[in-house]
């Protein structure tokens, strides 16, 4: 159409003006030392030998850096370019929203159109258990310290005021504000930042492959898995309790499948003390897993749920609370009594986000997004653990479209090799070197493409893994 045929226009000329500022910015700068952001996340980032990696443009599920080099984003982003770099029904979806109304906010009884549409799609979607109302944030971080404190209010509202602590899995994350880093199990998100707080308690991590006993079976190790949880709850007294946060299937701690039965026993021990179920689907949600969300695949009945990343396909910031009916009838009489419920944010709600997701979500339908992961996923899920043989590789794992690659020093003992080693990074210099860009930590690679990556682009995924995998055997040998 003519309207789609200016917008590529404007594209194309912003691309090239945005290009040429980049090369300009960066050949003066360089190195980290010369620039004045402060970067999240970047080990080494305040080394100056360390240059930044400047994505300029994306297409499908390449992008290309500032020099013009082509990478196929094997992490989609940040696990969330669901429908790839360049769709154009989300930049119409932006375009039509931000010429009639670019900003409304959602206190004091406004608000726009789009959230509304929103928060009813997204209860129809969620088909697990029923929930009652849908709470917007701008991300998952954000998303998850309106968990701890609608759970706290909900508590409060029972008058059951003692019943206040989290418990979290070791090597799970939610996010890196206070509380989303204190949920989150990984020690970085602690070191030097005087954290976790303390009422947050920590479970196993649920990786059957390095902590099974053995000859346990995976049914075996999540009783005990779930028989450590009731002593814990035990210990602490069931009656201090308030919730438990998972990731269906773990992510960002390096891809961690639940073992046979894990959900089912996990859930059983909650209900029997009474204690909240939030489920952190900021990965699994959306078709990653091959189902609309984690919660369907695991048969998990949560009481509130997060979402974000896929929501929107990344195109712009948006991540909510999905809220069990109960929760929403006791929060909603105790606030009342206050005379206001007092949490929110400016940009929870964003009609441009909003609009953005609510197209996302008819994409996903129209174009059968859970059909076609399901049609794509098994043959890269078998050529990529084919990659298992190599003899510094301990497990690959992981379902649907997401991955994890951990390497091993020894796989009769699971020593691990040597930190200094550096033996992930390695990897994963060696994939960007050849064209592929992967999520790094440690010795663990996380893979999880765009969903909407065809079987010829999961093939080259896994030709660039065998690759770098064969480079980082000739490194170590
Ligand atoms: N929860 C999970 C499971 C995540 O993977 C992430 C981010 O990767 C978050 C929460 C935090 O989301 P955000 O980075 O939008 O704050």
């Amino acid at each position: 159409s003519p309207e789609e045929e200016e917008l590529q226009a404007q594209r194309i000329a912003s691309d090239s003006a945005f290009d040429s500022f980049l090369v300009d910015e960066h050949e003066q700068n360089g190195k980290w030392e010369g620039h004045s952001m402060f970067a999240p996340f970047t080990s080494g980032w305040q080394q100056t030998e360390t240059e930044p990696l400047i994505v300029a443009m994306g297409e499908g599920v390449y992008v290309w850096d500032h020099r013009g080099k082509k990478y196929l984003d094997a992490l989609a982003g940040l696990w969330c370019v669901s429908l790839g770099f360049n769709e154009q029904r989300l930049v119409n979806a932006a375009n039509r929203q931000l010429t009639t109304l670019p900003f409304y906010h959602s206190f004091w009884n406004r608000t726009s159109q789009p959230p509304l549409d929103l928060a009813k799609a997204l209860i129809e979607l969620f088909t697990p258990v029923k929930l009652g109302k849908v709470f917007f944030c701008n991300s998952g971080s954000e998303a998850n310290d309106t968990q701890v404190k609608l759970v706290w209010y909900y508590n409060n509202a029972l008058g059951r005021t003692q019943k206040k602590k989290f418990i979290s899995r070791l090597k799970s994350y939610h996010g890196s504000t206070l509380i989303a880093a204190s949920l989150s199990g990984l020690t970085p998100l602690h070191q030097g930042f005087d954290l976790p707080v303390d009422f947050v308690l920590n479970t196993d991590c649920p990786n059957y492959w390095r902590y099974h006993l053995p000859n346990e079976t995976e049914e075996e190790y999540s009783t005990r898995l779930a028989e450590n949880l009731e002593k814990l709850i035990l210990k602490e007294g069931p009656e201090t309790i308030a919730a438990f946060i998972g990731e269906p299937l773990m992510g960002a701690g390096g891809v961690i499948p639940p073992p046979a039965t894990y959900w089912d026993k996990i859930q059983s021990i909650l209900k029997k003390y009474d204690i909240l179920l939030i489920a952190d689907e900021v990965i699994c949600g959306f078709g990653r897993l091959g189902t609309m969300f984690g919660c369907e695949k695991y048969n998990i009945k949560p009481d509130l749920v997060t979402i974000a990343k896929a929501l929107s396909s990344g195109y712009e910031p948006i991540a909510a609370v999905l809220i069990g009916q109960h929760i929403v009838d006791a929060v909603g009489t105790y606030s009342n009594g206050f005379g206001t419920f007092g949490h929110g944010f400016t940009y929870g709600g964003h009609p441009v986000s909003c609009a953005v997701s609510l197209e996302t979500l008819r994409i996903y339908k129209e174009r059968d997004i859970l059909q076609h992961v399901n049609a794509v996923a098994p043959a890269f899920q078998k050529g990529m653990k084919e990659l298992a043989k190599s003899p510094i590789v301990g497990e690959i794992r992981g379902e649907g479209l997401v991955l994890g690659i951990e390497f091993i020093g020894n796989k009769d003992t699971l020593e691990s090799f040597p930190a200094e080693w550096a033996v992930g990074a390695y990897f994963g210099a060696q994939c960007q070197a050849i064209g592929m860009l992967v999520r790094i930590a440690g010795d663990i690679i996380m893979i999880s493409p765009p969903l909407i990556s065809t079987a010829a682009e999961l093939q080259q995924i896994v030709k660039f893994a065998e690759a770098a995998l064969k480079g980082t055997e000739r490194y170590i040998v």
